[in-house]
């Protein structure tokens, strides 16, 4: 059998509930480490510590698939997947939208599954679990009953694991549209051509915050994507709302979104670069009762982390001098290198230089349906926080 032996000391992350093993904690490998392959794990006195899904040419050179030496088979897949389906903020059937397995999260490095109504998005993102492709569309087949599986295995961290980009239908067909509910809501969702899978699932609870404090206020929705902000916003009773994005096509699935749900009365979109839109706002002397903030990553590596933070910054300040007295900022940022206490610091610097005094009403994070691992930060990369203009 393949097995990987740790370096001295190097089993202390994985005792800890770490799933990941760095190429350069790897003393040997006896066997055929070829990519995807499960092997083995032991530490130095050869006690056995699990699984792990290997690929050496990856900087993470190993993720922990179990921590028995049980068998990797279609059984194991559907009890993980069953697993994964039983957490908080998850269900298997009907009109709504979730995520129903978030990777390292659920004990399925590497394998992303989100549900919008009967339709599943699969992203595979590693060679190990790019080996168990046909068994999960198998087994979601089985335990989910989608009318088809959609696979959007287009991000580029599959590079690094020396695999192809695929997208398309892995089982089934039809439409790639569907509307989605989520409370009182309807959503439109282009699995096809959406971002990431097609859907910003991770904001779900803090879309539900929105909906709640939105009542009365002039709210803008920068880097709105389809509208879920916004949407939401108007739902809850905004007196208006204006949503930007750069693009085209996202902002006409925003539009749909507020005419189905027979809001479009109270909602502006706008095409724009949302940092050159802030500034005309200002310049404007514009005022709004509330702002969301929800840029892309700006930085996916440490390296760019100060190119990062001057982006923040200029945004956050931006906004925080839009905002009328007693107004919120909902800022929210997924640089999972710019960590909370970065954040928060960035926000006061910002406020600061804004002239404005805030209070701090919450720090938020992605939905439950993406379980964090407390051993595991990694897991843990949405930060969503709430201020509110003291002045
Ligand atoms: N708030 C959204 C998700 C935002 S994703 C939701 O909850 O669904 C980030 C969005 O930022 C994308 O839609 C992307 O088109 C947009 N974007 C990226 N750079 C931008 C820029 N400079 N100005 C405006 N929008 C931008």
């Amino acid at each position: 059998m393949l097995t990987l032996t740790l370096a001295p000391g190097k089993d202390k992350r994985l005792l800890a509930g770490h799933p990941w093993i760095y190429r350069t904690e790897i003393a040997h490998i006896d066997g055929d480490p070829s990519p995807g392959a499960v092997a083995l794990v032991k530490d130095q006195r050869g006690r056995v510590l699990g699984q792990a899904m290997l690929n050496v040419r990856s900087q993470i050179a190993g993720r922990l698939l179990s921590r028995t030496e049980e068998p990797i088979d279609e059984s194991f897949v559907e009890r993980r997947i069953r697993e994964a389906l039983a957490r908080e903020g998850r269900s298997s059937r009907g009109p709504d939208a979730c995520r129903l397995v978030f990777g390292e999260g659920d004990h399925l490095p590497g394998l992303i599954l989100d549900r919008y109504g009967d339709l599943v998005a699969m992203q595979i993102l590693t060679a190990g679990m790019e080996r168990l492709r046909d068994t999960i569309v198998r087994v979601v087949r089985r335990i989910v009953e989608p009318r088809a599986i959609y696979e959007r295995s287009d991000a580029s961290v599959r590079k690094l694991e020396g695999l192809d980009l695929r997208t398309g239908f892995a089982w089934g067909s039809g439409e790639t549209g569907v509307w989605v509910r989520e409370g009182d809501l309807h959503f439109f969702v282009e699995v096809a051509r959406g971002q990431k899978t097609g859907f910003f699932l991770d904001q779900r609870e803090n879309r539900q915050l929105v909906k709640r404090l939105a009542r009365g206020r002039e709210i803008l929705d920068c880097f709105c994507y389809s509208g879920g902000f916004s949407v939401s916003a108007a739902g809850g009773g905004a007196a208006s709302v204006l949503g930007v994005d750069i693009s085209d096509e996202s902002l006409s699935w925003a539009a749909q979104y507020a005419d189905r749900n027979a809001l479009g009365a109270c909602c502006t979109f706008a095409s724009a670069n949302a940092f050159d839109h802030l500034r005309a706002l200002g310049r404007e002397g514009r005022a709004f009762g509330m702002i969301v903030l929800d840029p892309p990553a700006f930085t996916k590596g440490r390296d760019a982390l100060a190119g990062a933070l001057r982006g923040y910054n200029e945004i956050n300040l931006r906004a925080m001098k839009l905002l009328s007295p007693g107004g919120i900022l909902v800022t929210c940022s997924c640089s999972y290198h710019v960590d909370t206490p970065v954040f928060l610091d960035m926000l006061r610097a910002a406020a600061a230089d804004a002239r404005r005094e805030f209070r701090l009403l919450e720090i938020r994070t992605q939905a439950r349906d993406h379980p964090i691992l407390l051993a595991a930060k990694e897991t843990q990369y949405l930060k969503c926080v709430i201020l509110e203009a003291a002045n």
